[in-house]
């Protein structure tokens, strides 16, 4: 079976400090290049809760508010898996909604990691052991909406959670106070 996912010739998996297995790079990548691309099934919240992830654990992509991309079978897991872990201090952005590339300039070596909040929209709240210097600890799925994560990976979010967050900041614009309390995230 050809692999569901894509992974740059530039990159390897092996042990990770982060977290069990993790994607590194073997040779130098440049900025913007891509480094993977996640393939599998298109699948529902429910279907990926009840049947998924009991099952395989954590190997999903979200790529709309009910949509997300896995595996669906021990078979396909390792062909979908990507293994970039979260990292607070990521070198991986999005473009798109299932393509990961350098956020800047990546040397050989180094490990590949991606920011939840850059792919998430979600109601989770787990503690964050990724050893970054400037680990916020407690990662949620609502993290996206954060001012200073959206300054930080602007141009680098999934293209769903970048259509939300521009949506929300012209409605905090336009908005008329009594508004206020009708306040939804889609
Ligand atoms: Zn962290």
């Amino acid at each position: 079976m050809l692999p569901l996912s894509y992974l740059s010739p530039k990159t390897e998996v092996r042990e990770s400090k982060i977290h069990g297995r993790g994607l590194f790079a073997t040779a130098d990548i440049a900025k913007n290049k891509i480094v993977a691309v996640k393939g599998g099934h298109i699948i529902n919240r429910k279907t990926l809760r009840e049947q998924i992830t009991p099952h395989l654990g954590p190997v999903e992509i979200q790529i709309d508010n009910d949509l997300f991309i896995a595996p669906t079978t021990q078979e396909e897991r390792e062909s979908s898996m990507l293994y970039s872990n979260h990292s607070c201090n990521p070198n991986l952005g999005m473009r798109g909604e299932i393509t990961f590339v350098a956020m800047r300039d990546i040397r050989a070596g180094e490990e590949l990691t991606h920011d939840w909040a850059t792919t998430d929209d979600d109601d989770y709240s787990v503690q964050c052991q990724c050893g970054a210097p400037n680990c916020r600890q407690i990662l949620t799925g609502k993290d996206w909406q954060r001012a200073d994560l959206q300054k930080r990976y602007a141009g680098y979010f999934s293209a769903y959670l970048a259509r939300k967050i521009a949506t929300r900041c012209h409605s905090e614009r336009s908005e008329e106070p009594h508004n206020r309390s009708n306040d939804h995230t889609e």
